[in-house]
């Protein structure tokens, strides 16, 4: 059989991990900033997050939200520490695509109206609702998405991104800063705008968090650092600690106009509800967004180092999401990173993108800034 891969191949084979490394079939250990696009933020193989999932997987492996399991009475616990303020209810999906398919479709059940309104260079995900949002051209060429979708570009005046949004609007769904567009922050004016105009037009404000959330940022979510109050917040990659499984935090009324309406086989199985559980436990017991806030702070330090490179326009870390934008197309400089033990990867078109895990050291930090540097000059000359 052959493997149909999504993403190009990297020509790495992968034999074991632990926390912020991994390891090739040679034995050669790489700083690991690709973390399987963020997702290993918790560390690969985080002994809290696999003694959780072994005990899970001997006790019970499936349970449909048809029947009540221990499982789930452990995750609900644990994200009440987590969720954000006013988000009382909580549905599960396997990934951030359907989490943001399950916002979606509960905007338009609630409101009973179909237009939506997101950011130029947006990503939400490849399913077709998800896709109908997510701004690029490369993604969407081909497929038939929907055409109710109104792009407000995240640099504009406040006033005009307000104007944007239509009063038959379903709902307003953002990221705060644009990970796949380029680790770009959007402007917090233009989000509360939005915001103000959601509510202004009784349209849902979706906050897509699925790459910012659960820490990354150096805040368990970066909406708060914004003064923002979302009707619905969308959680992925990282809050399953390595496994796959997403969250949408809704209004009760929110969840309530759902109910009834949209279904996943697996969505909510024990093993996903055990690691998001062992997740929040190890996001609260060794202070994950403090460590990430510190360890960005170091890595911001490092990278702007290389403000100095002629091939370098700028460099950016909100906490322990990171992008160095570069002048030109950077695979060869990401190609030449992993032959130099640091594993990164793209965002945008031009910018190399860094997504270590919370544990990261300042050693680990310093060596790959340093190799990243090396690695630009090498590729374009310095
Ligand atoms: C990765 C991502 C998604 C999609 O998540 P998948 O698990 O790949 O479906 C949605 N929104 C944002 C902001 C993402 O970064």
């Amino acid at each position: 059989m052959k493997l149909l891969r999504y993403y190009g191949y990297r020509g790495l084979s992968i034999s074991k991990a632990f926390m912020q490394y991994v390891w090739d079939s040679s034995g050669k250990r790489y700083v690991d900033m690709h973390t399987g696009i963020g997702v290993a933020f918790l560390g690969h193989n985080n002994p809290r997050i696999v003694s959780r999932l072994k005990q899970q997987l001997e006790e019970l492996i499936v349970c449909s939200t048809s029947f009540h399991c221990r499982a789930q009475d452990e995750a609900l616990d644990a994200l009440s520490r987590v969720a954000p303020r006013g988000l009382t209810s909580v549905a599960f999906a396997n990934s951030g695509s359907e989490a943001v398919e399950a916002a979606l479709k509960a905007a338009w059940a609630l409101t009973g109206r179909r237009r939506l309104v997101a950011l130029a260079r947006s990503f939400h995900g490849r399913t077709l609702g998800a896709l109908s949002v997510t701004w690029s051209p490369r993604h969407r060429k081909g497929f038939p998405v929907l055409e109710d979708v109104v792009f407000v570009d995240p640099h504009s005046d406040p006033s005009e991104a307000y104007s944007l949004v239509p009063s038959d609007a379903a709902a307003v769904i953002v990221e705060l800063v644009q990970g796949e567009g380029g680790v770009t922050p959007v402007s917090p004016e233009v989000l509360r705008a939005l915001q103000d105009a959601a509510r202004e037009k009784s349209a849902l404000f979706i906050v897509d968090e699925v790459q910012t959330g659960f820490g990354r940022t150096g805040r368990v979510w970066l909406y708060e650092a914004y003064g923002l109050e979302p009707d619905v917040l969308v959680a992925g990659k990282a809050i399953g600690g390595g496994f796959p499984v997403a969250v949408v935090f809704m209004r009760d009324d929110v969840a309530k106009a759902l109910r009834g309406r949209h279904g996943s086989t697996y969505a909510g199985n024990p093993l996903a509800l055990a690691a998001v559980t062992a997740a929040v436990e190890t996001l609260l017991a060794e202070d994950v967004p403090a460590r990430a806030a510190h360890a960005g702070r170091m890595l911001v330090a490092e990278l702007a180092r290389l403000l100095g490179l002629e091939h370098v326009r700028s460099v950016r870390a909100i906490g322990l999401m990171a992008g160095v934008e570069l002048r030109m197309e950077p695979s060869k400089v990401i190609a030449c990173l992993q032959e130099e033990g640091v594993l990164a990867l793209k965002a945008g078109v031009t910018t190399v993108r860094l997504l270590p895990p919370y544990m990261v050291s300042r050693r680990d930090i310093v060596e790959a800034v340093e190799r990243l540097g090396r690695c630009i000059c090498r590729a374009f000359g310095c």
